[in-house]
């Protein structure tokens, strides 16, 4: 059986992964440009259960397992390090803090354990952070971080070892189909036929998935976020400003670098190279009320990536009804980095074992849109 994944990135790396570990012996990865080019080499690192649906709080659970057991194995031994520092989410309004309350309830009832804490825990947590500002918070133990670069590294290493082909340069223009079944993936360097076809093209995929007739209804959103020089060690949770709008966001990456994000108004589709000077002000002006000391470090640079948003901000997962050997793994809302492993796991079970292991990611494929099945998120940050 010969799998074709279309899309080099934390999904499409770890469904390899996951393939050629459950035996599949013959997984190629077709990527336009290099290993990371897409959302994944552009992304703020975090990774955490703490939503608000049951769907992404389960399959975060199982991705934040697997973060630790990879880290502690074989991907760990490549330079994959999953640091579980936490996410600290800000309340400066008293009201935030009753709803972080009821969601640490949806939390605890589905085995997170996050909690709400007080300013001396606060500022335990976040030493150099300004808890005046600051009515309560929400701490999610549980939560990490991975660097981007090391984990992509690892998987691209354990991969070439378990036999998975990995052809950078190599875009795909069109899927051919015949009948019900996807046959070949026509690309800039000639056909690829397969058994087995997995779309993980993250900004490309709703172009891509159009050649055979397919409609997603995804955007691509601009996202834009920063990083310092690196710094000493100031703290380990991904804080987040929940009450400003806009969510900015502040995290020391492990390598030492501060990373700041703040969703600005954004038009779907701007190109990704189309900068905006005001994104800097935006960002660093609630970030440096709440850490000061900020202002004396420097910025090295700043990029965009794109945000590919469904309209229930969850992914789009698994089979899609007219084909019987095409599957989907997009449509990440800004939460497909730390769902990388749980999307390799569950996306080659459906392949290989007709279904996922978790019910919950059955509720994400993709005809919940027509069905008007849709499942709320409303914790959309980094
Ligand atoms: C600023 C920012 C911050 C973020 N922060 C976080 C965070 O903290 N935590 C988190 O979990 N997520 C975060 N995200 C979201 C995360 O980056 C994405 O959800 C995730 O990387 C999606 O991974 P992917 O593999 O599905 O897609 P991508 O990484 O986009 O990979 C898709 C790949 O497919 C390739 N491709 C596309 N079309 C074709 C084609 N036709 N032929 C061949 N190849 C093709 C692309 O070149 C690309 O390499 C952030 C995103 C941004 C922009």
């Amino acid at each position: 059986m010969k799998i074709v994944i279309v899309g080099a990135g934390i999904s499409g790396l770890f469904t390899a992964y996951s393939l050629a570990k459950m035996g599949v012996r013959d997984v190629v990865v077709l990527e336009k440009r290099y290993v990371g080019y897409g959302s994944t080499g552009r992304c703020a690192t975090g990774i955490r259960a703490s939503f608000t649906s049951e769907e992404h709080i389960v399959l975060m659970k199982e991705s934040i397992r697997l973060w630790k057991e990879y880290s502690e194995g074989e991907l760990g031994r490549y330079g994959l390090n999953f640091v579980q520092g936490g996410y600290v989410w800000l309340a400066r309004k008293e009201e935030t803090v009753d709803t972080f309350r009821k969601l640490v309830a949806l939390h605890n009832s589905l085995g997170v354990p996050t909690r709400v804490i007080d300013r001396d825990e606060l500022r335990s947590l976040v030493p150099p952070l300004n808890t005046n500002l600051v009515a309560g918070a929400m701490h999610d133990p549980m939560a990490g971080k991975s660097y981007v670069f090391t984990t992509l590294r690892a998987l691209m290493k354990a991969c070439r070892e378990l036999g998975v082909r990995i052809a950078t340069g190599t875009e795909v223009r069109k899927l051919i189909a015949r009948g019900s079944r996807i046959v070949a993936a026509e690309t800039s360097k000639g056909e690829v036929s397969g058994d087995i076809f997995v779309i993980a093209a993250g900004a490309g995929s709703r172009e891509l998935l159009k050649t055979v007739g397919i409609e997603i209804p995804t955007k691509n959103i601009p996202r834009h976020i920063l990083t310092t020089e690196p710094y000493q060690r100031a703290f380990e949770p991904l804080v987040i400003d929940w009450d400003t709008p806009g969510v900015p966001y502040i995290v020391q990456i492990i390598e030492g670098n501060f990373f700041i994000g703040r969703d600005i108004e954004e038009e779907p589709e701007q190109s990704i190279y189309s900068q905006r000077i005001d994104f800097m002000p935006k960002a660093l002006k609630p970030i440096a009320e709440l850490f000061p000391f900020i202002k004396a470090v420097r910025v090295l640079r700043y990029w965009i990536g794109y945000y590919v948003a469904t309209p229930d901000n969850h992914p789009i997962y698994g089979p899609v009804n007219n084909f019987d050997n095409l599957f989907i793994a997009t449509g990440f809302s800004g939460h497909g980095y730390m769902m990388g492993p749980v999307t390799g796991k569950i996306i080659a079970e459906w392949i290989l074992e007709g279904r996922p292991s978790i019910p919950q990611a059955e509720k994400l494929t993709l005809d919940r849109f027509e069905r008007g099945a849709l499942v709320r998120e409303l914790a959309v940050i980094g």
